[in-house]
């Protein structure tokens, strides 16, 4: 494999991608090979400060266990005294969140499309006992075909069948009930965040909204959704199985599991044997230049250097990075 026992060096680094929680994502060329990668950098001193060690260990460790064709790849990673280091696969076609705000909402074939995706992603996360936990439209990225890229495995999390997880943990919006509650959590919270995934598509803006986050979880809890006219029956019909308190109703955590969800009526007709092969044709078309392209992509301010938001770390600290 080229990119065995790389390091920073080894690439030449080009414009910034996105910014994470704990540094920049970096367009970045292999020196050797002319190969283009998003170079995902976090820094050591800003993963200890928050006590996220164990997310960002247990990210790379599930983005390396994993092989799907909606979940961005992970070529390499290394680290050196101030960073811990990703090398993925650069999904060109931008951040989903971007095409979504540009169309303001999507027609139905558009988020049905995109929704099967999710779907069928979480049906092969949850087969391996991996919790995602943080869906949004801000990590969903596409490539040069329109097709999903789930990147930003953060927050995902190996649990056990039967028993739970307790962190608070996702995106206010996009919250389940279970985790406000602090009741302990399963694979349910990703079928409540599908949910909530098909009303922004299709509405615009999310379900359940409020400037104050007391407010909002109200709302969540209460869970009470205004449909806007135009969203169709079956939609409607799926969104409301999704977006249950309720889990031993909710749709995605019964008997049937993912299945129950695909044989819904919302996906009548839909082919996805021609998804998962990627012979469907995506409703989102990309037009890439060149493999390093990334006018798909807002422009952040480059000038910071790579050592933006990094402070040092002391080198007994350094021994905490060894399983990275
Ligand atoms: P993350 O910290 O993983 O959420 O990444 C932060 C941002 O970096 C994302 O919202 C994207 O804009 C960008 N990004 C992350 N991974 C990739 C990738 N594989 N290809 C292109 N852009 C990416």
């Amino acid at each position: 494999m080229e990119l065995k026992g790389c390091s920073f060096a080894d690439f030449e680094v080009k414009k910034t991608l996105g910014t994470g929680s704990f540094g920049r994502v970096r367009l970045v060329k292999h020196k050797k090979s002319g190969r283009v990668y998003a170079l995902k950098m976090l820094s050591k001193a800003l993963v200890l400060r928050t006590k996220q060690l164990d997310h960002v260990l247990c990210e790379k460790e599930v983005l390396e266990a994993l092989s799907f064709p909606f979940i961005v790849n992970v070529y390499a990673s290394f680290q050196d005294e101030l960073y811990l280091y990703l090398v993925l696969e650069y999904s060109i076609g931008g951040e989903f969140f971007t095409h979504l705000r540009k169309a303001n909402r999507f027609p139905n074939d558009t988020a049905r499309f995109y929704a099967a995706g999710v779907i069928l992603t979480f049906e092969y996360l949850h087969n391996r006992n991996i919790v995602y936990r943080d869906l949004k439209p801000e990590n969903l990225l596409l490539d040069a075909h329109g097709h999903l890229k789930v990147c930003d495995f953060g927050f995902a999390k190996t649990v056990e069948p039967g028993t739970n997880t307790w962190t608070l943990c996702g995106t206010p919006e996009y919250l389940a009930p279970e985790i406000i509650l602090n009741k302990g959590h399963g694979k349910a919270v990703d079928w409540w965040a599908l949910g909530v995934l098909i009303f922004e598509m299709l509405a615009g803006y999310p379900p359940f909204y409020a400037e104050d986050r007391m407010q909002l979880y109200q709302s969540i809890l209460a869970g009470k959704i205004d449909y806007p006219r135009h969203i169709k029956k079956e939609a409607k019909d799926l969104i409301s199985r999704l977006l249950t308190s309720d889990l031993s109703r909710r749709l995605g955590n019964l008997k049937g599991g993912a299945l129950d969800i695909r044989t819904h009526a919302w996906f009548k007709g839909f082919d996805w044997e021609a998804l998962i092969n990627r012979t469907m044709s995506a409703p989102i078309s990309i037009n890439v230049r060149s493999a390093d392209d990334a006018s798909m992509f807002d422009d952040y301010d480059d000038d910071d250097g790579p050592d933006i938001g990094a402070g040092k770390v002391r080198p007994d600290q350094q021994q905490l990075f060894a399983g990275f």
